[in-house]
């Protein structure tokens, strides 16, 4: 398994999204197995500590961007570790396991400063996406600012967007449409979760505000595209499935 430096996206991603260092803290070997298999499936650096003490040596050694914590530990509260979590590492996403009747320990632990959590059984997509969501929200952190995409430079800290090196005038929520996207590169993200993600969780009007962005977005790379002489991703319509944001294949080899 391939690492990269910690804080910083990976170039492009295995699967055009970050990847990142995670911890999960598991004692269940069936469970730890499974999950730690998805998480690095999908392009991610897992530490797995079995015991709440293997899981306070690993915070002490290094920075994770997200941990699952199971709330039933041999040696630990799974609350307790989640108050240690969130003051060793606070820019770190807390989310729960459980299973169904430790119900209180979940608000206890939500409580204790996690941010989510998840009741077992539970799918591995459901869990993927859960986390795909939390390192999303948690992609304009200082420690990992930049989601690349073939050429394109998308620096969620400073909200600046390049091609090649050359800078690309986006305004806001061009800016945060392209941020989903790029998250995802290489993967449909459907109109209700650009709606939803990008404007409001509650959007009940015309999406024809998505439209008009989509279509200013895909001018500007390709202008930006057409002035750099190199190719730039490209938003591609899935009739009925949404958007995907590609690296662009044609024309000049991307670096
Ligand atoms: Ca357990």
């Amino acid at each position: 398994m391939h690492r990269w430096p910690r804080g910083t996206a990976s170039p492009g991603g295995l699967y055009g999204h970050p990847m990142a260092h995670l911890l999960l803290v598991e004692d269940d070997q069936a469970i730890g197995r499974a999950v730690q298999a998805g998480l690095t499936g999908n392009g991610h650096d897992v530490i797995w500590a079995h015991t709440g003490r293997d899981a306070t040596t690993a915070l002490r050694r290094e920075e994770f961007a997200l941990a699952l914590v199971d709330l039933g530990l041999p040696d630990v509260d799974g609350t307790d570790l989640c108050r240690r979590i969130r003051a060793a590492q606070p820019a770190c996403v807390v989310v729960i396991l459980t299973a169904r009747d430790e119900e209180i320990d979940v608000v206890l632990g939500l409580e204790a400063g996690a941010d989510d959590y998840l009741t077992k059984p539970f799918r591995l997509a459901e869990l993927m996406a859960r986390v795909r969501a939390h390192l999303r929200r948690g992609a304009a952190s200082p420690g990992n600012p930049v989601l690349r995409v073939g050429d394109l430079e998308v620096d969620t800290s400073a909200r600046r967007v390049w091609l090649a090196g050359s800078e690309i005038a986006v305004r806001a929520k061009e800016f945060d449409l392209l941020v989903r996207l790029a998250s995802d590169a290489g993967a449909a993200v459907s109109r209700t979760d650009l709606m939803s993600d990008v404007w409001d969780e509650n959007w009940f009007g015309s999406t024809k505000t998505l439209d008009v962005h989509l279509s200013a977005l895909r001018r500007k790379l390709a202008d930006a595209a057409r002035a750099c002489g190199t190719p730039a991703p490209e938003i591609v319509t899935l009739r009925g499935r949404g958007y995907r944001l590609d690296a662009s294949t044609t024309g000049p080899a991307t670096r």
